[in-house]
């Protein structure tokens, strides 16, 4: 699915967070330790969105209609210390995954801030879901992340990757399939999160009014 090697990729491209993004990650991961689960929630929920931007799209163009089986699919893999959330949804081009994982296109960071400095600890998550910074929770988990997506209607696939401090990189990728790969490096105190027990129970617990199948499968050696 993508390379482990940390050697640089042919035409890769290395960009700069926007200065908003910078703080929003440094916030997001040392403000809600207590909460980390809600990443889950965050990519599962942006995942149903996708698929439903792409069920919409594809009523003007039938192209883009969703395979039969398309919902989301959950795959950790406890050797690799991997997490794989993947959808069939409307995905991202090059540029979108620019625009909408490297800049904060909403104003008010500073002040979401503080609010959340000054929220009480069992308000952080819905604080954060309401300010749209779900995508950045991945970082409360994951030391990397890559995001390897397809657009339908496309043949061309990128991918997104970023250690979350300061700058990602654009790459040319390849993906069977449209839709979206969201890949975890799990950090080394968050293996909870390999199990496929504690995910179901997440999944339970913030993702049960998702209107599309969710699937987990660990991943076979
Ligand atoms: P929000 O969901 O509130 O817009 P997020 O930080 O969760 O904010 O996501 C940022 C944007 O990234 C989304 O609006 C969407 O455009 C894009 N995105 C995130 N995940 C996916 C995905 N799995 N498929 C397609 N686009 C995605
Ligand atoms: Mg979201």
């Amino acid at each position: 699915m993508s390379e482990t090697a940390d050697a640089p990729k042919t035409g890769a491209e290395q960009h700069e967070f926007s200065a908003e993004v910078g703080r929003l990650l440094d916030l997001v991961v040392h403000a809600l330790y207590s909460e980390r689960e809600i990443f889950l929630r965050e990519l599962v929920a942006n995942a149903a969105d996708a698929t439903d931007k792409r069920r919409f799209e594809a009523l003007t163009d039938a192209a883009l209609a969703l395979p039969e089986k398309a919902g989301i699919r959950i795959v950790p893999d406890k050797d690799a210390r991997l997490l794989t959330i993947s959808d069939d949804g409307a995905g991202m081009s090059r540029e979108e995954l620019a625009s909408n994982l490297g800049t904060i296109a909403r104003s008010g960071t500073r002040a979401f801030g503080q609010k959340l400095d000054a929220a009480k600890p069992e308000d952080r998550p819905s604080l954060i879901g309401q300010f749209g910074v779900g995508f950045y929770a991945a970082f409360m988990v994951a030391d990397k992340v890559e995001v390897i997506s397809r657009k339908p209607g496309t043949d061309e696939a990128w991918e997104w990757s970023s250690d979350g401090k300061g700058a990602y990189t654009l790459s040319p990728a390849t993906r069977e399939t449209p839709g979206t790969d969201i890949i975890l490096h799990i950090k080394s105190d968050a293996d909870e999160f390999l199990d496929s027990w504690r995910l179901k129970s997440i999944v339970r617990k913030w993702a049960d009014h998702i209107a599309w199948p969710i699937t987990m499968r660990e991943k076979s050696e």
